[in-house]
């Protein structure tokens, strides 16, 4: 049998704490010493490098040869217009501005329609009812994300999987079954570089990467962006014209991997219109996601993806604005 010893590798700077995974047989014979490394990628984007180096999606699974299409880096010149401004949505963000409403064109031009799969799916949603904006970062991880489907699935509620695109080849399966069931997939770069460390050009493959993987793998072109680490300035702002969907209940789950404190972060402080940030990294994430999903239901939440909030509470995405949380 295979024997793999666990560990966390940290980068300088990152909080120590246990990653709780369980290792997966491989299907054949694999190496018999893998790690965990966290490359200073933010809040978690766990990776498993095994001895000789090579990084493989999940624990003891070897990645699929024919992984993801490869895709073309952005052109250099690819920026957006300087001036376009943003304008933030719900906070008293320090970097508000003009909407720049002539020069966007329609957000959701590829993207999945998000009136279409409520109605696909039977789902009646009342825009006069309360409703929340789960949000899961840094995935696919399947172990995690598959667990958090089916419970979506029994409640019939909704999310959003904010995914990094070098991570998406790997689960391709979990991508598919997030879009057939009605759930929105959402940009998170492409290997969750901080965008404000980077040029326009950079910048731009990050996003187009993951958009094209994206759209390789399960068919659909995520309709908003988040930033990683929330990290953004004005060279960040004027490249992305696609809607940057942020946060306004953040359970700080990668910190403390810890499910009731998660639960408790939202279940505690939840309000119409939240936008709430966690992440499918963490087997504690899910935990909590399988108590907070049947508890908002409950109290009367309606849980919908982000473009379903949008649509039903703005009237659609906007280029060219921040979103933080859709009040009604
Ligand atoms: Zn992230």
């Amino acid at each position: 049998m295979i024997r793999n010893r666990w560990k966390m590798v940290l980068a300088a700077g990152i909080a120590a704490g246990l990653l709780a995974a369980q290792p997966v047989s491989a299907a054949g014979s694999q190496v018999m010493r893998n790690e965990w490394q966290n490359e200073n990628l933010g809040p978690g984007v766990a990776r498993w490098v095994d001895e000789n180096g090579n990084v493989w999606d999940q624990p003891g699974v070897r990645p699929a040869e024919d992984g993801g299409e490869e895709t073309a880096g952005a052109d250099a010149d690819g920026a957006a217009p300087a001036d376009s401004a943003r304008s933030a949505q719900e906070t008293g963000s320090g970097d508000a501005g003009q909407a720049a409403g002539d020069g966007s064109q329609a957000a959701g031009d590829e993207s999945q329609a998000a009136g279409d799969d409520a109605q696909a799916a039977g789902r009646v949603i009342d825009p006069a009812k309360p409703m929340v904006a789960l949000t899961f970062d840094d995935g696919p991880y399947a172990p995690v994300g598959n667990r958090i489907l089916d419970c979506l699935a029994q409640y019939n509620g909704r999310a959003t999987f904010y995914v990094v695109g070098e991570r998406v080849p790997g689960n391709a399966a979990e991508m598919q079954r997030i879009v057939a069931e009605g759930h929105e997939i959402g940009n998170h770069t492409y290997s969750h570089k901080y965008l404000n460390k980077l040029n326009t050009a950079q910048i731009r493959q990050e996003i187009d990467q993951c958009a094209d993987t994206v759209q390789a793998v399960c068919g659909v072109r995520p309709a908003t962006v988040r930033l990683p680490g929330g990290n953004k300035n004005a060279t960040v702002l004027a490249a992305v014209q696609e809607p940057i969907v942020l946060w306004n209940v953040d359970t700080l789950d990668w910190k403390t991997r810890n499910a009731q404190k998660t639960v408790s972060a939202v279940l505690d402080h939840v309000q119409d219109g939240d936008i709430i940030l966690m992440h499918e990294l963490y087997q504690a994430s899910g935990d909590a996601a399988l108590q907070i999903i049947p508890e908002l239901t409950n109290r009367g939440y309606q849980l919908v993806t982000v473009s379903e909030m949008a649509q039903y509470r703005r009237g659609g995405l906007q280029n060219g604005q921040i979103y933080y949380s859709m009040k009604p």
